[in-house]
């Protein structure tokens, strides 16, 4: 009883923390889902077939700061034209879960070290894309996502030449709108100016609140 209310009396001040928490940074992130154009989703880290064997998000979804997602939908539109379109892997990542996927790498080429630059995706302006075909089957890749190996970098020259002309592909289009290449992981882009977007601190749990009913119902 008395811890009843305890938490009624507490509650109130609960909520508006973490609307206040929340509120500063939620406008800025919007599911890709809720696109003109939505690319297919392969959240492989809310599930556990990924590199660390374990599910790092409750959810799948992909969260990208608002200001990508006009490019985004070029990009879509620039596919479609050619039969083809993104599908994503991941968005904005928290930083708690960077670092757990740090801890389990700790090689800088494929897993950003947040004690140095406390990550990319944890800013909301990196994505991790591929591209798939009208039915949605995944195009061939020199390399699968998240496959830590030379086959991975944007210049390597094995595989077969439709693999490469794929890459090559997905570079150029993403590179023409406003995305950077990442050396290292073909599948890999930040947006321009990323480095001036600071890392967020929206739990992957509070995503859903992020966005107003229209958008929760509309997933
Ligand atoms: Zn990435």
């Amino acid at each position: 009883m008395r811890l009843f209310s305890l938490s009624r009396l507490f509650l109130p001040f609960y909520l508006a923390l973490s609307g206040i928490l929340l509120g500063s940074e939620c406008p800025e992130l919007v599911d890709v889902a809720s696109m003109r154009r939505p690319p297919l989703e392969e959240i492989r880290y809310a599930t556990r077939a990924n590199f660390t064997g374990e599910q790092l998000y409750p959810f799948p979804a992909a969260y990208v700061r608002k200001q990508l997602i006009p490019h985004l939908e070029q990009i879509q539109r620039e596919l479609a034209s050619k039969g083809l379109a993104l599908k994503i892997y991941d968005g904005y990542r928290p930083l708690p879960i960077q670092q757990k996927m740090w801890d389990l790498i700790r090689d800088e080429r494929f897993v950003s070290n947040p004690a140095v630059n406390r990550g990319r995706h944890t800013r909301g302006t990196a994505v991790d894309v591929t591209l798939v075909d009208r039915r949605g089957k995944p195009v061939p890749m020199p390399s699968d996502f998240d496959e830590f190996s030379p086959r991975a970098a944007v210049n390597y020259r094995g595989g077969t030449p439709e693999e490469r002309r794929n890459r090559d592909l997905l570079q150029r289009v993403m590179i023409s709108h406003g995305f950077l290449s990442y050396p290292d992981e073909w599948w890999h882009f930040d947006f321009k100016g990323w480095e001036k977007f600071p890392p967020m601190r929206v739990r992957f749990q509070d995503l859903k609140r992020c966005q107003g009913p229209r958008e929760i119902t509309a997933r």
